[in-house]
């Protein structure tokens, strides 16, 4: 479905991606681990269209993502939940979701899915009409996961979504990113906490300075004694 082969990106002189080459199949969780400054959020940013490879390709469902606005990519199927949630602060919860479905003209189709995000999440139908800057972390992140699927997406690309959240609420998040998942969306999961990353995903990429250092089904991983020691505490 996604596939990235050899792809350089820069900032500036910085090179942060070192010729990263991997894909994620159709129905798949597959998860993006590393520590601090590894490249991960730098790799879906590429994906996303935000940032664009010097070298190399990025292509999904056949089609070459790497010369297309971010906008078009939203189109083809691919909606990001970026680090840090960057919801809408002074808009309501509802009016979030709306916005997530702005290249859509289906009314009734954006009404149904919104019922479907409510679903998922029942803490953002009690607080629809509630400003959205004034919302706990978990209920933003849960507000950002709702609003990337408002564009109907295949591949759902998520940026830390355990990112300053206590445990109980991280182990929510993830079971919800497992049903979504379930419901027919393929997942690309950027995570530190990767013993929870590795816990749900099929398939898992370890990165460290801007390049792929091992891959492999991510129970495999889990239980590698080179992953254990650096990623999961021993
Ligand atoms: P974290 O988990 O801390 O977000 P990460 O694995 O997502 O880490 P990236 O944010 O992708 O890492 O950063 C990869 C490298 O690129 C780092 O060395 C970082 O300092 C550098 N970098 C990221 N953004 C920029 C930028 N806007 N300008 C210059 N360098 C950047």
């Amino acid at each position: 479905m996604l596939v990235l082969e050899n792809v350089n990106v820069y900032y500036g002189a910085i090179h942060a991606l070192k010729g990263i080459s991997m894909e994620v199949n159709e129905g798949e969780i597959v998860t993006l681990i590393g520590s601090n400054g590894a490249g991960k959020s730098t790799s879906l940013k590429t994906i996303s269209g935000l940032l664009r490879p010097k070298e190399g390709t990025i292509k999904f469902n056949g089609a070459d993502l790497t010369q297309i606005q971010p906008q078009a990519i939203v189109s083809q199927g691919i909606s990001q939940v970026p680090e840090g949630r960057h919801v809408f602060t002074n808009m309501t919860v509802l009016e979030n979701l709306e916005l997530g479905a702005y290249l859509r003209k289906d009314k009734a189709e954006i009404k149904k899915d919104i019922e479907k995000v409510y679903t998922l999440f029942p803490r953002l139908k009690e607080r629809k009409g509630q400003l959205s800057g004034t919302l706990s972390g978990g209920e933003q992140q849960m507000l950002a996961m709702g609003r990337a699927l408002m564009s109907q997406p295949k591949l759902l690309l998520l940026d830390e979504p355990s990112m300053g959240l206590a445990p109980i609420l991280v182990k929510q998040i993830f079971s919800i990113i497992q049903e979504i998942n379930k419901t027919g969306t393929t997942v690309l999961l950027v995570e530190q906490n990767a013993h929870m990353a590795l816990s749900i995903a099929d398939r898992a990429y370890v990165l460290e300075t801007g390049k792929i250092v091992l891959s492999g089904k991510a129970n495999e991983l889990a239980s590698s004694k080179e992953v254990q020691k650096a990623y999961l505490g021993g």
